[in-house]
C-alpha cells in the first residue's frame, strides 16, 4: 500500500488523482484538503476515510465538521490545517495539487516532514525554486512533477546519469486564442478564454494557457526542477498536445515523451514511480493522429511568455511578484472587471514598481507576493 495526502482534492487534478487511485487499488489516501467545495469534500471523506481532511475556507469549517461528526476523520481548517494534512505520520507523498501561492507553506512542511513531493502546485516552485530544490536535496526526498510538460522531461531524463541536457524543448498546445493577434484579442472575455481545445483543466490554469502564463510559469518550474538556464528551455507551440515535451542532449539527439492529452498519466506515472503498471488512460494512435506540427510561439502577442523569461532572468523576488500579480489579474479577468490584454499589462506594470530582493527567503517572497497583489489590485 502508498499512503498520500491529496491537497486540493475536489480540483481537477485532485479528482483526478482519485480516480487513479481507485484504478491502482493499492493507494491509501490518508488526507484530503479542499477550498471550499464542502459538499464534495464529504463524499470524499465517506468513500476514502482519510485521517484528516482540511476545508481551507474557515467559515465552512463548522458545517463539514458537523457533516462527518459521524466519520473518524479529523477535520481541521485553513493554513494551519493544511500543513497538518501535509505532515500526517506513515504517509509517504503529498499531491500538491492546490491553486496558487497556498500551496508554499505545506509543501515546505511536507519536505521538512520528510515527504516526497508529487508537485502539481506550479507557484511552489516558481516563487521558491531556490529554497525547495536544495532543501529537497538535504532531506533526500523526491520532487516528483505532475504537470505533464515536466513528467515527460522527467521521463526523458531517466537513464541519462550525468549526462547534460543542452535544451529542453517545453510544448505548447497554444491555447484557444492561438494565431490571433492583439485586435482580435482586445475584446476576448473569460468565457472565451474558458475553451480550451484539448485539456480539461480549472478556471485559472485555463486563463493561464490562453494567455500563454501557463507555460512561462512552466518554464520557470522546469529551470528548477532541472537544473537549467531559462536560456536551454525554448518552446515550441504543438497543437496537438501529442508531444509532451522533448530533451535535447549534448549529441544533439532529442528524446521526446509521447501520449494522448490525458493528466491521469503523469500522476499514475508520479504515484508509481519508477514502476509502470497501471493503465490509466487510453492507448496512443499515431496513424489516427497523422500529423505532429511545431511553431513558434507569438511572443508579441502574449506577452505573459516574456515577462516569465524577464522574471527569470531578474530572479530574486521577481518570479513571486510575477506569479502574484497575474493572480490578481486574472481573478479580475474572470470577473468581467478588465480585459484579455490587460492581463499582461497589469503583471507588467507590477513588475515594473517592485523593488528586487535578489537573496531570498521564506518571508522575503511572501512580502514581495503581498505586496504585488496589494498593488495589483490598484491598477
Ligand atoms: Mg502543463
Amino acid at each position: 500500500m502508498k499512503n498520500i495526502s491529496i491537497l486540493g482534492s475536489t480540483g481537477s487534478i485532485g479528482t483526478q488523482a482519485l480516480e487513479v487511485a481507485d484504478i491502482c487499488g493499492d493507494v491509501c489516501i490518508k488526507g484530503l484538503s479542499a477550498n471550499s467545495n464542502v459538499e464534495l469534500l464529504e463524499k470524499q471523506i465517506r468513500k476514502y476515510r482519510p485521517e484528516k481532511a482540511c476545508i481551507m475556507n474557515e467559515k465552512l469549517y463548522p458545517e463539514l465538521k458537523n457533516k462527518v461528526s459521524d466519520t473518524s476523520t479529523k477535520i481541521v481548517s485553513g493554513i494551519e490545517g493544511l500543513c497538518e494534512v501535509a505532515c500526517i505520520n506513515d504517509t509517504e507523498s503529498v499531491l500538491t495539487s492546490v491553486v496558487g501561492n497556498i500551496g508554499l507553506l505545506p509543501t515546505v512542511e511536507a519536505i521538512n516532514a520528510g515527504k516526497n513531493i508529487l508537485l502539481a502546485n506550479k507557484e511552489t516552485l516558481v516563487t521558491a525554486g531556490s529554497i525547495i530544490m536544495p532543501m529537497a536535496k538535504e532531506k533526500n526526498i523526491k520532487i516528483l512533477p505532475v504537470d505533464s510538460e515536466h513528467s515527460a522531461i522527467f521521463q526523458c531524463i531517466q537513464g541519462a546519469g550525468d549526462n547534460k541536457i543542452s535544451k529542453i524543448l517545453l510544448t505548447a498546445s497554444g491555447g484557444p486564442f492561438f494565431g490571433m493577434k492583439k485586435e482580435e484579442l482586445k475584446t476576448k472575455r473569460a468565457s472565451d478564454a474558458l475553451k480550451h481545445p484539448n485539456w480539461t483543466m480549472g478556471a485559472k490554469i485555463t486563463i493561464d494557457s490562453s494567455t500563454l502564463m501557463n507555460k512561462g510559469l512552466e518554464v520557470i518550474e522546469a529551470c528548477w526542477l532541472f537544473d537549467v538556464s531559462y536560456e536551454k528551455i525554448e518552446v515550441y507551440v504543438h497543437r496537438q498536445s501529442i508531444v509532451h515535451s522533448m530533451v535535447e542532449f549534448e549529441d544533439n539527439s532529442v528524446i521526446a515523451q509521447l501520449g494522448i492529452p490525458d493528466m491521469k498519466l503523469p500522476i499514475v506515472y508520479a504515484i508509481n514511480y519508477p514502476k509502470r503498471k497501471t493503465q490509466v488512460s487510453e492507448k496512443l494512435n499515431l496513424f489516427e493522429v497523422g500529423t505532429l506540427t511545431f511553431e513558434k510561439a507569438d511572443t508579441e502577442t502574449f506577452e505573459c511568455l516574456s515577462l516569465a523569461y524577464r522574471a527569470i532572468r531578474e530572479g530574486g523576488t521577481m518570479p513571486a511578484v510575477m506569479n502574484a500579480a497575474n493572480e490578481i489579474a486574472v481573478e479580475k479577468f474572470l470577473l468581467g472587471e478588465i480585459g484579455f490584454l490587460d492581463i499582461p499589462e497589469i503583471i507588467k506594470q507590477t513588475m515594473n514598481a517592485h523593488t528586487l530582493v535578489s537573496d531570498i527567503s521564506i518571508s522575503d517572497i511572501q512580502n514581495a507576493d503581498t505586496w504585488a497583489r496589494e498593488y495589483g489590485k490598484t491598477l
